[in-house]
């Protein structure tokens, strides 16, 4: 078959068709625009506003100090006509027809009849023209609104009921600050009136009392005339503070907190004039911190076995404000310059080079950084005081250096090769330039995330960045991927940040797909594609389920649970997917040239989504926003099915859903692409009449599964597909017969195909031999096993373990278990072994104990290869004698991604004792470190013999749990996922629903508990639909 590539559609329209009819017919994009053109001047003014690059346009300052009256009319309508997705106060503007007053239209307040109010010196009566407005609009929405605020002589306001309101000021109402004075600021989110400019930080950490104080000095420029500044500061104990307007004299101030959302203020008598420069300097004193944000504390043991501490920070997303009182959002961009000071056997780095260092009286040094060259968010900062050594290299005029402690120098070549390599692909294909001059990488011994892309200095576990020589090259891919993801993010999310973290796929969405891009070309050999493929599975898994959430969400997400649950597999990996789909469907190069006008358009700022797709819009002449804003706005993706008839082809959509819903869906803009028996490539609307000739067997829509959706063929379809995999399985790519073991499942799992039609298409895998559809396979056919396994069956369970060892048996039996240097065959055996050897195979087994054998208790030690190494360590540890020497290799080994293994070999074990040891060990934290907590919970959940004790334990130390990963955290997503998923009874749901239900306040409603239910309530469907279908066919 030969394809046609996308190069041959440079004429490329979007298509969209609609399948709702009610008022909601059009789209919600088009509604708006429609808007905008009969008021144009709306959307000049919400982009004029941006008074500077990045600022939020619209302030949200202005909107709460109106007075109340005014304030009603722009929520209560908003809210009346928008759901949740767009209930911004831009969007509500514009569906209004209102226009808000900002910083260009406050010069001109009678551009629009709507206005925003000026935020009140004093809270005067509405003049008799804004009455009138307001009383016009009032009655539209409600003549309850204008009986509550005009009529009855009451107005509600923080000092209670007044009889006589025709001349009292309505005020907003503010909450008590930790002194009980009001505090004067009522949002979570902090005012535009006072922008940030510079911060002078000092720090001075103690490492043996885990203490520090600090000097914070603010720079600032007033945006607007105010009474006040408000920013974030959380756990700062505030010994003095002072402020100084312009050259007058600096005056001592008090500070007032709130601390529910962080934040604290100084209030003035007079106002602070929009233009003037001032200072705030505070110092503060502080705790370490002892999770794994803010900054914090650390401890590891050397080669000796002696105990070393060390302090990091990590501050993303809103953790900056543990270490310095500062302005905590993405928008308020501003420059750094750091100073730390240190005992001398520690050095300190920071994001920018070191500029000095002086000796104190104290014997201390202080180290001096540069301040930074370019703008940059708090969550980017970054300093650490630790005892490490570093290999470094120069590129392109940067120095890059891999840090680690001193005895895992040598581990830290391959990453230091990579990052070079990777950093010159990058300043390339983005056409511009790494801003710095240098790009640290550190390995932290206690570090939670993955790793952290502080600007200048990205922070790694040891796993995710040290690989020595031997280590395998699964290893190696790990740390390439993580690699490459970090510095993408030096130019998404570092250079054009997101506006607020409702955007947060903006960063993560691009790192995510560029993780995978750059690989493929400077590490093809590391097979990044399949990778990606299984991301893109995975995505949908999730974003099947009604509790998953569109790519960008509501601006309006404040609480600090919400911002945390934003980083998962939506925002990452459906993040990337659309990207993908977006880049295969334009004409070639088109989208790097809109990336490159959308990097250089926003550098050094803050952008939304829409900004994105208007770069590419403008570059490549088609409405990109037009589609992809039916893919990032709302939840969720198509089911595309096919159905034909006389040659005549038709496709029709819908959401793929699996649960039912009541909400509506507008059809995505959609351009699917189709290979047929033809052995042609063909790009197609949904709205194309498709005729095929007789002589066309079948039809593949979804080339290399590049497009986020699934397609259903029909029964007809479907067995026209499986015949051909059976009998020439060279007419589809890997990918594609991944694609189609994926989506048959996805429909089994919806309802539309029988288990049996599964089985059926899994026939022709006794000639499959592609690392991509063997796994997607074995993957799909393990949860199903994993369900069955947890129910009481025993029989069902045993029958399908037969079918699966059944099926891909003689493979297994081919394959050997020496050095293998393919990292696609690596991935498959170890894939196939682990699964093996999971479900008792004995030759399985017998082949890693002799492996074991060989490694443990031989005069010659055998290394065994890196890709074994998990199963061989599982196996072993289903031993009493194996168990306890894995133990004691926990302690001795050196290699993090060897330790990790050995962890989930101990976790592995089914001798329920030894589980209930392990989780109290990860919990603890002394000699299982608390990082590796998640990853002991989920390999216990998938096991027999501990799913249920690790459901209860989790239970039981939910506390605890929660001091050490915060809610909404990805581990806690993680923990809750794996603990849950497995379940498929009305007693398991009822139990869980009960336990979080009942946790109330230590328990903010999360998405993952929406999704755990969920899960659980899918599960009882899948089980109840399909038992008897199982019990008849294995
Ligand atoms: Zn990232």
């Amino acid at each position: 078959m030969v394809l046609i590539n996308n190069a041959v559609c440079a004429y490329i329209h979007f298509f969209c068709f609609f399948v709702h009819t009610e008022r909601a017919s059009l789209p919600r994009n088009m509604i708006e625009n429609s808007m905008f053109e009969e008021e144009p001047d709306v959307v000049d003014l919400a982009k004029d506003s941006t008074a500077f690059p990045g600022f939020p346009a619209l302030d949200p300052d202005e909107v709460v100090y109106e007075p109340r009256s005014s304030r009603l009319l722009v929520r209560g309508l908003g809210e009346n006509d928008l759901d949740d997705e767009e209930e911004d106060y831009e969007s509500s503007a514009r569906l209004l027809g209102m226009s808000f007053m900002n910083r260009s239209s406050a010069r001109s307040p009678s551009s629009s009849p709507y206005t925003r109010q000026a935020p009140p010196r004093s809270c005067s009566c509405p003049s008799t023209r804004k009455l009138v407005v307001g009383v016009f609009i009032l009655v539209l929405v409600s003549s309850m609104a204008m009986a509550l605020y005009f009529l009855p002589g009451c107005t509600f306001t923080k000092a209670g009921c007044h009889k006589d309101n025709s001349s009292t000021p309505i005020e907003p109402v503010y909450p008590n600050s930790t002194t009980g004075e009001p505090f004067p600021w009522n949002e979570p989110r902090l005012p535009a009136s006072v922008r940030p400019v510079n911060y002078n930080l000092s720090l001075t950490p103690n490492l043996t009392s885990k203490t520090f104080t600090g000097r914070t000095v603010i720079n600032m420029m007033i945006q607007h005339d105010t009474k006040r500044v408000v920013l974030h500061s959380s756990d700062l104990n505030i010994t003095k503070a002072t402020f100084q307007v312009g050259k007058d004299k600096s005056v001592e101030v008090k500070v007032l907190e709130y601390k529910p959302w962080q934040l604290i203020a100084v209030s003035f008598p007079e106002d602070l004039k929009a233009g003037q420069v001032c200072v705030l300097t505070l110092e503060y004193k502080a705790n370490l911190s002892n999770t794994y944000d803010g900054f914090y504390n650390s401890s590891y043991n050397d080669v000796t076995g002696a105990k070393r501490v060390l302090a990091a920070t990590q501050f993303e997303p809103q953790a900056a404000r543990k270490a310095f009182p500062c302005f905590d959002e993405p928008a308020f961009k501003a420059t750094f310059l750091v100073r730390i000071t240190r005992e001398p056997e520690y050095i300190t780095l920071s994001n920018m080079p070191k500029a000095k260092t002086t000796t104190l009286p104290s014997g201390l040094l202080e180290d001096e950084f540069e301040q930074t060259s370019v703008n940059m968010s708090t969550y980017l900062v970054a300093f650490i005081v630790a005892n490490f050594t570093s290999v470094s290299r120069n590129v392109s005029n940067t120095l890059v250096s891999v840090y680690s402690v001193a005895e895992k120098k040598e581990h830290t070549h391959y990453a230091l090769d990579a990052a070079s390599k990777l950093l010159q692909f990058y300043n390339t294909i983005f056409d511009v330039d790494y801003p710095l001059r240098k790009l640290d990488l550190v390995a932290i011994p206690d570090f939670l995330a993955g790793a952290m892309e502080n600007w200048g200095l990205i922070t790694f576990r040891e796993t995710t960045l040290l690989v020595g020589n031997q280590s395998s090259p699964l290893d190696k891919q790990l740390v390439a991927n993580v690699v490459a993801h970090e510095l993408a993010h030096q130019w998404f999310g570092n250079l054009v940040t997101m506006r607020w973290w409702n955007d947060l796929w903006l960063s993560e969405g691009f790192a995510t797909y560029w993780q995978y891009t750059s690989l493929t070309t400077v590490f093809p050999q590391l097979y990044p594609g399949d990778e990606f493929l299984e991301v893109r599975f995975k995505a949908m898994a999730k974003d099947s389920l009604n509790s998953t959430h569109s790519v960008s969400v509501s601006s309006q997400m404040t609480s600090p649970e919400d911002v945390l649950e934003m980083f998962d597999s939506v925002t990452y990996e459906k993040g990337a997917s659309l990207l993908l789909m977006l880049n295969s469907t334009l004409p070639d190069g088109q989208f790097r040239k809109g990336l490159i006008e959308y990097l250089n358009k926003y550098r050094g700022s803050n952008s939304v989504t829409d900004d994105l797709w208007n770069s590419l819009t403008q570059v490549c002449q088609e409405s990109v926003s037009d589609m992809m804003r039916t893919w990032t706005l709302q939840k969720g993706f198509p089911l595309v099915t096919v159905s034909c008839k006389d040659g005549q082809v038709n496709l029709t959509q819908e959401p793929f859903l699996l649960s039912r819903e009541n909400t509506t869906h507008t059809s995505s803009c959609l351009l699917v692409s189709c290979s047929a028996g033809s052995s042609a490539l063909y790009f197609v609307s949904l709205l194309a009449t498709l005729k095929v000739s007789d002589s066309v067997k079948w039809l593949k829509l979804n080339y290399m599964n590049t497009g986020f959706y699934i397609v259903h063929y029909g029964v007809e379809g479907w067995a026209a597909l499986i015949n051909t995999l059976k009998t020439d399985i060279s007419s589809f790519t890997a990918h594609d017969r991944a694609s189609l073991i994926h989506n048959m499942f996805a429909l089994s799992r919806l309802g539309r195909v029988s288990f049996p039609q599964v089985l059926s298409l899994l026939g022709y895998l006794t000639k499959e031999t592609e690392t991509a559809p063997l796994k997607e396979a074995l993957s799909q056919l393990s949860s199903v096993y994993r369900l069955l396994d947890k129910r009481p069956d025993p029989y069902l369970v045993s029958r399908m373990k037969g079918y699966i060892l059944n099926l891909f048996g003689p493979l297994i039996n081919s394959l050997d278990w020496g050095e293998e240097q393919s990292v696609s065959r690596q991935e498959l055996r170890s894939a196939l072994f682990e699964m093996a050897c999971g479900l008792g195979q004995e030759n399985c087994t017998d082949q890693a104990k002799v492996l074991y054998d060989q490694r443990t208790n031989s005069t010659q030690p055998k290394i065994i290869p890196g890709d074994l190494e998990r199963v061989v360590f599982s196996v072993a540890a289903q031993s009493d004698s194996g168990w306890l020497s894995l133990l004691e290799a926990y302690g001795h080994t050196t290699y993090d991604s060897e330790k990790r293994k050995i962890l989930q070999a101990l976790a592995s074990t089914q001798d329920t004792r030894r589980i209930v040891w392990i989780l109290n060990a990860g919990l603890q934290g002394s000699i299982i470190q608390t990082q590796e907590l998640p990853l002991l919970i989920g390999t216990v959940s998938d096991g027999f013999a501990g799913h249920l004790f690790v459901w209860n334990f989790v239970k039981e130390n939910w506390d605890s749990i929660i001091e050490k990963f915060p809610l909404g955290s990805y581990p806690i997503q993680s923990i809750i996922k794996s603990t849950t998923s497995q379940f498929s009874t009305q007693m398991h749901l009822e139990e869980v629903q009960g336990f979080f239900s009942g946790l109330k306040e230590r328990g903010h409603p999360m998405r993952s508990v929406q999704e755990a239910l969920e899960t659980i309530r899918l599960n009882q469907d899948w089980m109840d639909r399909n038992l008897p279908a199982l019990r008849q066919s294995l």
